[in-house]
């Protein structure tokens, strides 16, 4: 037997202005929307949140994760991310990603949160330090 909730269409709009919120909330490290965050930035209906919430988990651009003694917490996946338009996070900044060199202020794929000086500058700047042993 299964009971399954009729899903009542909605717009992917509205689902994207939720999830905009979503990823607000996850970016700033608050905790996920509740039904009230949302109403207050989006004129939704407390079931339309909910409707739109389980929407969202349901194709797979919210999950829903539960760490031993804490609440569940509701973030975005890497679907939901590319859904909104941006990368994925990655905690605490680290992983590949296009950062700003250090020296010349120019964007240039950075390797790792320790990689903040473009190939071209590094090749500079080993020149310039004296430390560097040859
Ligand atoms: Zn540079």
């Amino acid at each position: 037997m299964r009971s399954v909730d009729p899903v009542i269409p909605m717009a992917d709009s509205r689902l994207l202005q939720l999830l905009l919120l979503f990823a607000e909330h996850e970016r700033d490290g608050r905790p996920p929307p509740g039904c009230r965050d949302a109403r207050a930035v989006i004129a939704m209906q407390p079931s339309e949140f909910v409707q739109a919430r389980r929407a969202l988990l349901a194709d797979g651009r919210l999950r829903e994760t539960k760490k031993p003694g804490q609440t569940t917490v509701t973030t975005l996946t890497d679907a939901g991310w590319i859904a909104i338009n941006r990368k994925p996070s990655r905690p605490h900044g680290t992983g590949p990603a296009i950062r700003t060199c250090l020296h010349c202020r120019q964007a240039f794929n950075s390797s790792g949160a320790g990689n903040r000086v473009c190939p071209r500058c590094r090749v500079l700047d080993i020149f310039h330090a004296g430390s560097i042993a040859w």
